[in-house]
């Protein structure tokens, strides 16, 4: 193998790229990006970029050491089609990249309204996304978030902070109920009411009213909400529509195996596009989570490349965090649908516990921490015991 292509250039994609070097792969490495800046982090974007207080050189993915790496960029590419046969990458502007190898990093975009929206609508994705944002976020303007997973929880939390006025929708019965559940998600969703941001549940939006802009969102139950501004949350979905011909097995993203390997000889898939077998639930899972975009790219290149590979048992545990309103909510495992909350330390009224979810069969499957960072990372280790 000479010759790797990397599509996607964000974590798990530059993730790859350090790691093919770390496994002493001298041969030539080419990063496709349809972005066209450099690498950036995108945890920040919807907390300390988006309230100010972190800069765009301090998101850089990118370090000094990575010069040293001799990867060719493409950036403000798109790849519009892989031919597996000849191992061919096809570029929007014409250009064929024929190599021995391909790792899909192409993550997943933010899920928009099926019709097209007023000035003042947004989702947030990319850093362009973040910047244009930012600027509409002023004291007194009045956001509306639709959807209250976890970024429009976040958005939230920074609006609320820069002294706009926020309401959130959800047609759920309780916040972060998809992952939480009902009971767990409506303790999270206190947040929002003790920092006088307005929750409306079991209620979707009807329309957005306004023209040009937007001055306002009326709810299936017929509320009007008045807005200067408005965030789309309501998900994201896999970049894989353009791989659609190219015979890799798709399923909500790329199917791979434990490593990320596809069925496709010498293509892999990484991070948020990825949909693949986890030892932990015995199933296959896309993961939005940054530790995992993080990680699979040492996996999946020790095994294009026919290396051993250890990690630490606890990478196996799906992981993530979320910072809410000065709080910092983990959350390792998973939650099975028989599953009950066991609470563990502190109580559910004060918002400050850590809170296990335990299946049918009586065993820990999953952890939910808020401001409990050492008895969190003791449980992310015992889950990972089970293995
Ligand atoms: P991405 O970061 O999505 O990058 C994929 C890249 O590939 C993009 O630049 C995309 O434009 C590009 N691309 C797509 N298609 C093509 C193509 N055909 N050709 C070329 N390039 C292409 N996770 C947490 O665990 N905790 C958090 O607090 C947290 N906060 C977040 C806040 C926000 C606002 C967002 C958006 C995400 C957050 N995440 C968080 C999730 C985390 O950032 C992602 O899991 C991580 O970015 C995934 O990395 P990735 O490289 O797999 O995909």
């Amino acid at each position: 193998m000479r010759h790797i292509t990397i599509v996607g250039a964000s974590l798990a994609g530059l993730t790859t790229a350090r790691s093919l070097r770390e496994h002493e792969f001298d041969g030539r490495i080419l990063v496709i990006g349809d972005e066209k800046h450099a690498p950036y982090d995108r945890p920040p974007l919807s907390k300390e970029f988006l309230a100010g207080t972190s800069s765009e050189d301090d998101i850089d993915l990118t370090d000094p050491d990575d010069a040293s790496l001799g990867i060719e960029w493409r950036l403000g590419r798109t790849a519009g089609a892989l031919d597996t046969g000849e191992r061919t990458v096809l570029l929007d502007d014409g250009e064929r990249i024929t190599t021995d190898a391909v790792v899909l990093a192409t993550g997943a975009r933010a899920r928009t309204l099926p019709s097209s929206v007023p000035e003042g609508v947004h989702t947030l994705r990319t850093l362009d996304d973040a910047r244009a944002l930012r600027t509409e976020l002023v004291p007194g303007a009045r956001l509306v978030v639709i959807g209250a997973g976890f970024i429009g929880a976040e958005i939230a939390s920074t609006a609320a902070g820069l002294g706009c006025e926020v309401d959130i929708v959800e047609a759920a019965a309780a916040p972060l109920e998809r992952a939480l559940g009902p009971d767990l998600g409506a303790v999270c969703g206190r947040l929002h009411g003790r920092n006088g941001v307005r929750m409306h549940l079991r209620t979707g939006l009807a329309e957005l009213v306004g023209r040009p802009r937007v001055t306002a969102v009326r709810l299936d139950d017929g509320r009007e909400l008045p807005a200067d501004v408005v965030v789309v949350g309501i998900g994201a979905q896999p970049n894989v529509e353009w791989l659609a011909d190219s015979g890799i097995p798709l399923h909500n993203g790329v199917l791979t195996d434990e490593r990320g390997l596809t069925d496709v000889p010498a293509v892999a898939a990484v991070g948020d596009c990825a949909n693949s077998h986890r030892s932990y639930t015995a199933a296959s899972m896309r993961l939005e989570h940054w530790t995992n975009a993080a990680q699979q790219p040492a996996a999946a290149v020790a095994a294009l490349l026919g290396r051993e590979h250890t990690a630490p048992a606890h990478h196996a545990v799906p992981y993530f965090w979320s910072d809410q309103y000065g709080h910092k909510l983990q959350f390792a495992g998973h939650r099975t649908a028989d599953c009950t909350i066991q609470v563990e330390e502190g109580d559910l009224d004060s918002g400050d516990f850590l809170a296990l979810f335990v299946d049918g069969a009586g065993t820990p499957v999953g952890a939910l921490g808020i401001d409990r960072p050492r008895s969190f990372g003791r449980w992310r280790r015992r889950l990972a015991g089970r293995l």
